[in-house]
Protein backbone atom coordinates (compact mmCIF):
# COMPACT_ATOMS: atom_id res chain seq x y z
CA UNK A 1 0.00 0.00 0.00
CA UNK A 2 1.32 3.75 -1.17
CA UNK A 3 1.00 6.33 1.54
CA UNK A 4 1.23 10.15 1.36
CA UNK A 5 2.38 11.42 4.61
CA UNK A 6 1.93 15.42 5.26
CA UNK A 7 -0.26 16.42 1.82
CA UNK A 8 0.43 20.01 1.84
CA UNK A 9 -2.60 22.71 3.21
CA UNK A 10 -2.89 25.81 4.04
CA UNK A 11 -6.38 27.57 3.82
CA UNK A 12 -6.68 31.05 2.96
CA UNK A 13 -9.26 33.76 3.50
CA UNK A 14 -9.82 34.13 -0.18
CA UNK A 15 -10.24 30.07 -0.54
CA UNK A 16 -12.63 29.84 2.60
CA UNK A 17 -14.77 33.22 1.07
CA UNK A 18 -15.67 30.99 -2.30
CA UNK A 19 -16.83 28.36 -0.10
CA UNK A 20 -17.96 29.39 3.12
CA UNK A 21 -21.46 31.54 3.75
CA UNK A 22 -20.42 34.37 6.64
CA UNK A 23 -20.47 37.31 7.81
CA UNK A 24 -17.60 38.43 9.90
CA UNK A 25 -14.69 37.35 7.44
CA UNK A 26 -12.62 38.60 10.20
CA UNK A 27 -14.09 36.19 12.85
CA UNK A 28 -13.20 33.34 9.81
CA UNK A 29 -9.61 34.82 9.60
CA UNK A 30 -8.92 33.97 12.90
CA UNK A 31 -10.64 30.55 12.82
CA UNK A 32 -8.27 29.92 9.90
CA UNK A 33 -5.21 30.86 12.10
CA UNK A 34 -6.33 28.22 14.73
CA UNK A 35 -7.37 25.57 12.28
CA UNK A 36 -4.49 25.48 9.91
CA UNK A 37 -1.70 24.20 12.42
CA UNK A 38 -4.42 21.28 13.93
CA UNK A 39 -4.62 19.64 10.48
CA UNK A 40 -2.33 16.86 9.25
CA UNK A 41 -3.61 15.38 5.93
CA UNK A 42 -2.22 12.00 4.63
CA UNK A 43 -3.47 9.23 2.38
CA UNK A 44 -3.12 5.80 2.07
CA UNK A 45 -3.95 4.03 -1.22
CA UNK A 46 -3.58 0.50 -3.33
CA UNK A 47 -3.03 0.38 -6.99
CA UNK A 48 -5.68 -2.37 -7.28
CA UNK A 49 -7.10 -4.51 -10.47
CA UNK A 50 -10.34 -6.34 -11.26
CA UNK A 51 -10.64 -9.62 -11.24
CA UNK A 52 -14.02 -10.57 -12.68
CA UNK A 53 -17.08 -8.43 -13.86
CA UNK A 54 -20.47 -9.47 -12.67
CA UNK A 55 -23.94 -8.48 -13.04
CA UNK A 56 -24.22 -5.99 -9.97
CA UNK A 57 -20.98 -6.40 -8.80
CA UNK A 58 -16.93 -6.40 -9.03
CA UNK A 59 -13.97 -8.43 -7.71
CA UNK A 60 -11.31 -5.75 -7.34
CA UNK A 61 -8.17 -7.86 -5.57
CA UNK A 62 -10.70 -11.13 -4.67
CA UNK A 63 -12.67 -8.69 -3.00
CA UNK A 64 -16.58 -8.44 -3.86
CA UNK A 65 -18.24 -4.87 -3.82
CA UNK A 66 -22.00 -4.86 -4.52
CA UNK A 67 -23.21 -1.97 -6.62
CA UNK A 68 -24.54 -1.68 -9.83
CA UNK A 69 -23.06 2.27 -9.99
CA UNK A 70 -19.75 1.25 -9.59
CA UNK A 71 -19.87 -2.08 -11.93
CA UNK A 72 -21.17 0.66 -14.93
CA UNK A 73 -18.34 2.62 -13.97
CA UNK A 74 -15.60 0.16 -14.38
CA UNK A 75 -16.67 -1.17 -17.33
CA UNK A 76 -13.82 -0.21 -19.01
CA UNK A 77 -11.59 -0.06 -16.63
CA UNK A 78 -8.67 -2.80 -15.73
CA UNK A 79 -6.90 -1.00 -12.76
CA UNK A 80 -8.62 1.01 -9.76
CA UNK A 81 -7.22 2.82 -6.65
CA UNK A 82 -8.97 2.80 -3.48
CA UNK A 83 -8.25 5.38 -1.08
CA UNK A 84 -8.29 6.80 2.70
CA UNK A 85 -7.26 10.37 2.93
CA UNK A 86 -7.83 11.90 6.65
CA UNK A 87 -7.20 15.31 8.43
CA UNK A 88 -6.17 13.69 11.39
CA UNK A 89 -8.01 14.36 14.92
CA UNK A 90 -6.90 16.94 15.76
CA UNK A 91 -9.29 19.87 14.88
CA UNK A 92 -11.95 17.43 15.52
CA UNK A 93 -10.80 17.65 19.24
CA UNK A 94 -10.94 21.68 18.93
CA UNK A 95 -14.46 21.35 17.09
CA UNK A 96 -15.50 19.42 20.29
CA UNK A 97 -14.25 21.93 23.21
CA UNK A 98 -15.56 24.75 21.28
CA UNK A 99 -18.85 26.53 23.30
CA UNK A 100 -20.05 28.44 20.67
CA UNK A 101 -21.85 26.67 18.11
CA UNK A 102 -21.28 29.23 15.48
CA UNK A 103 -17.62 28.34 15.58
CA UNK A 104 -18.05 25.28 15.72
CA UNK A 105 -20.10 24.99 12.73
CA UNK A 106 -17.27 27.38 10.63
CA UNK A 107 -14.06 24.87 12.22
CA UNK A 108 -16.13 21.87 11.06
CA UNK A 109 -17.07 23.18 7.72
CA UNK A 110 -13.08 24.45 7.36
CA UNK A 111 -12.19 20.69 8.05
CA UNK A 112 -14.64 19.89 5.51
CA UNK A 113 -12.83 21.98 2.91
CA UNK A 114 -9.44 21.45 3.96
CA UNK A 115 -10.70 17.13 3.34
CA UNK A 116 -12.03 18.02 -0.21
CA UNK A 117 -8.66 19.76 -1.21
CA UNK A 118 -6.18 16.52 0.59
CA UNK A 119 -8.32 14.28 -1.75
CA UNK A 120 -7.47 16.69 -4.51
CA UNK A 121 -5.00 16.54 -4.00
CA UNK A 122 -4.18 12.39 -4.14
CA UNK A 123 -6.15 12.66 -7.47
CA UNK A 124 -3.84 15.20 -8.72
CA UNK A 125 -1.18 12.55 -7.15
CA UNK A 126 -2.56 9.67 -9.19
CA UNK A 127 -3.14 11.57 -11.98
CA UNK A 128 0.65 12.43 -12.12
CA UNK A 129 2.02 8.99 -11.54
CA UNK A 130 0.05 6.83 -13.33
CA UNK A 131 0.07 8.98 -16.73
CA UNK A 132 -3.70 9.18 -16.18
CA UNK A 133 -5.95 12.06 -17.77
CA UNK A 134 -9.58 11.73 -15.42
CA UNK A 135 -10.26 10.16 -12.47
CA UNK A 136 -13.57 10.19 -10.71
CA UNK A 137 -14.39 8.49 -7.21
CA UNK A 138 -16.96 6.78 -5.85
CA UNK A 139 -17.45 6.03 -2.02
CA UNK A 140 -19.70 3.29 0.62
CA UNK A 141 -22.22 5.47 1.57
CA UNK A 142 -22.86 7.74 -1.01
CA UNK A 143 -25.75 6.21 -2.65
CA UNK A 144 -28.25 3.79 -1.79
CA UNK A 145 -26.91 1.65 -4.28
CA UNK A 146 -23.57 0.88 -2.90
CA UNK A 147 -24.50 1.63 1.26
CA UNK A 148 -22.52 1.93 3.92
CA UNK A 149 -21.99 -1.75 4.59
CA UNK A 150 -19.43 -1.56 1.71
CA UNK A 151 -16.71 0.24 4.23
CA UNK A 152 -15.79 -3.78 5.39
CA UNK A 153 -14.61 -4.34 1.58
CA UNK A 154 -13.09 -0.91 1.28
CA UNK A 155 -10.93 -1.46 4.34
CA UNK A 156 -10.38 -5.00 3.64
CA UNK A 157 -8.90 -3.95 0.81
CA UNK A 158 -6.96 -1.09 2.47
CA UNK A 159 -5.75 -3.14 5.07
CA UNK A 160 -2.93 -1.47 7.11
CA UNK A 161 -4.81 2.37 6.77
CA UNK A 162 -4.98 1.97 10.92
CA UNK A 163 -1.35 1.29 10.82
CA UNK A 164 -0.13 3.99 8.25
CA UNK A 165 -2.59 6.64 8.83
CA UNK A 166 -4.10 6.07 11.82
CA UNK A 167 -7.63 5.42 10.38
CA UNK A 168 -10.19 2.63 11.25
CA UNK A 169 -13.71 1.86 11.24
CA UNK A 170 -16.24 1.89 14.48
CA UNK A 171 -18.84 -0.41 15.12
CA UNK A 172 -20.98 1.59 12.94
CA UNK A 173 -18.75 1.66 9.64
CA UNK A 174 -17.89 5.38 10.63
CA UNK A 175 -14.21 6.16 10.01
CA UNK A 176 -12.51 7.35 13.00
CA UNK A 177 -10.79 10.50 12.41
CA UNK A 178 -14.18 11.66 11.60
CA UNK A 179 -13.24 13.64 9.06
CA UNK A 180 -11.56 11.17 6.39
CA UNK A 181 -12.86 10.11 3.46
CA UNK A 182 -12.89 6.43 1.64
CA UNK A 183 -13.76 5.39 -1.67
CA UNK A 184 -12.51 4.12 -4.92
CA UNK A 185 -10.74 6.47 -7.63
CA UNK A 186 -10.95 5.15 -11.44
CA UNK A 187 -9.97 6.48 -14.65
CA UNK A 188 -13.20 7.96 -16.66
CA UNK A 189 -13.75 9.85 -19.75
CA UNK A 190 -16.37 12.02 -18.56
CA UNK A 191 -16.18 12.83 -14.78
CA UNK A 192 -18.61 11.18 -12.70
CA UNK A 193 -20.01 12.21 -9.93
CA UNK A 194 -22.09 10.68 -7.12
CA UNK A 195 -24.24 13.90 -6.51
CA UNK A 196 -25.55 13.44 -9.75
CA UNK A 197 -27.47 9.89 -9.12
CA UNK A 198 -28.77 11.24 -5.55
CA UNK A 199 -31.94 12.91 -4.60
CA UNK A 200 -31.42 14.30 -1.16
CA UNK A 201 -32.71 17.66 -1.18
CA UNK A 202 -30.87 19.90 1.43
CA UNK A 203 -26.94 18.76 1.25
CA UNK A 204 -24.22 21.19 1.71
CA UNK A 205 -22.21 19.26 0.23
CA UNK A 206 -23.72 18.77 -3.09
CA UNK A 207 -21.44 19.22 -6.41
CA UNK A 208 -23.50 18.68 -8.85
CA UNK A 209 -27.71 18.73 -10.09
CA UNK A 210 -29.66 15.65 -10.05
CA UNK A 211 -29.27 13.88 -13.03
CA UNK A 212 -32.58 12.02 -13.75
CA UNK A 213 -31.54 11.02 -17.15
CA UNK A 214 -28.26 9.99 -16.16
CA UNK A 215 -29.92 7.75 -13.26
CA UNK A 216 -32.05 6.45 -15.67
CA UNK A 217 -29.20 5.35 -17.62
CA UNK A 218 -27.95 4.26 -14.43
CA UNK A 219 -30.93 2.03 -13.91
CA UNK A 220 -31.83 3.66 -10.79
CA UNK A 221 -35.04 5.19 -11.98
CA UNK A 222 -37.87 3.78 -14.13
S1 LIG B 1 -25.91 15.27 -2.76
FE1 LIG B 1 -24.94 15.18 -0.75
S2 LIG B 1 -25.57 13.18 0.11
FE2 LIG B 1 -25.95 13.12 -2.09
S3 LIG B 1 -24.09 12.18 -2.96
FE3 LIG B 1 -23.84 14.44 -3.05
S4 LIG B 1 -22.75 14.95 -1.18
FE4 LIG B 1 -23.56 12.87 -0.88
Amino acid sequence: MERILQIPFSLNLEEAKSKLRAVDWQQIQNLLEVANPLIYAQAVYEVSYIYEKLEDAVIIDGVCFNSQVLRKNLENVGRVFPYVVTIGAGLEQRVGECKDLLEQYYLDQIGNIALTKARKHLEEHLCATFAIDRLSYMSPGSLQDWPIEEQKPLFSVLKGAEELIGVRLNENLIMIPRKSVSGIFFPTDVTFLSCQLCQREKCEGRKAPYNEALARQYKLQG
